[in-house]
């Protein structure tokens, strides 16, 4: 079978500089997520290239129109309810209020900042697959060494999880802090073993990335490049990227498995 890259995003409402304990209010965090959203889909409609969004139901309910359109041409899941709050109904009622304003089937369910979820509430919420592992280690956030790496089925839930990608010896990220943060050329032929191992590549990263982020008070790795120059380099990756597979959503790239 064809290889398959699938390209994910996390549509969420821009909270990251509170983290950092740079207020940012509401209206400002749409902004930035929608204008880097106009930036990321021209480049996705300009090499017809089909991908996933999950989104929080907070930000689908303020851009009910945008997210119905995104789901003419990409597969929209959900990202719970909130990015900074969670509560255990919220993939139910995430996956309800999102499916009632793209009049679609919603799939899949990704934990925002992957944090650890028990898998049976996912289920339980009526999903076919979660997407809430990163399978490294990253320091302060979580440690995934010894989770399977790789696309399977969880026995105990019956629920297909489907892993993020990293490179298959010593578990190299290739999120968007790698993609940003290391020369191109590394992080594309770590994406290129990775697919010619695994036979599929599972990237993720955000529409705020496409926005320009140098006004914020975020450290350099984070915001450095945003904006056209990430675009440029987002561009390039997709150039080199579709010479070893075929762009499909993940519910595609399951059902082409026979598994949803
Ligand atoms: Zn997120």
């Amino acid at each position: 079978m064809e290889r398959r890259i699938l390209l994910t995003f996390d549509l969420e409402e821009f909270d990251l500089p509170l983290e950092f304990g740079c207020p940012i209010s509401d209206e400002d965090q749409m902004n930035v997520t929608n204008n880097g959203l106009q930036r990321l889909t021209r480049l996705l409609s300009k090499y017809n290239i089909p991908a996933t969004f999950f989104t929080t139901a907070f930000y689908a309910d303020k851009n009910r129109e945008l997210i119905k359109s995104l789901s003419a041409n990409h597969e929209i899941a959900s990202h719970s309810k909130y990015h900074s709050e969670f509560n255990e109904t919220d993939p139910f009622d995430s996956k309800i209020e999102i499916e009632r304003i793209i009049g679609k089937h919603i799939y899949g369910f990704r934990m925002p900042k992957f944090r650890k979820i028990d898998i049976s509430i996912i289920k339980e919420a009526g999903y076919s697959y979660d997407s809430s592992i990163n399978p490294t280690f990253i320091p302060g956030r979580y440690n995934n060494l010894f989770t399977q790496r790789k696309i399977h089925l969880d026995t105990w839930s019956n629920l297909i999880e489907i892993p993020v990608s990293v490179s298959s010896l010593i578990r190299f990220p290739l999120f968007w802090l790698s993609f940003k943060n290391i020369p191109l050329p590394i992080y594309y032929h770590m994406c290129k073993t990775a697919i010619q191992k695994d036979s599929y590549l599972h990237l993720y990263f955000h529409p705020w990335e496409f926005d320009d982020l140098e006004s914020f008070n975020l450290p350099w790795y984070i915001k450095n490049p945003s904006g056209k120059s990430f675009s440029g380099r987002f561009e390039k990756l997709i150039l080199k990227l579709r010479k070893t597979g075929a762009f499909s959503t993940i519910s595609g790239y399951l059902d082409s498995l026979g598994s949803v």
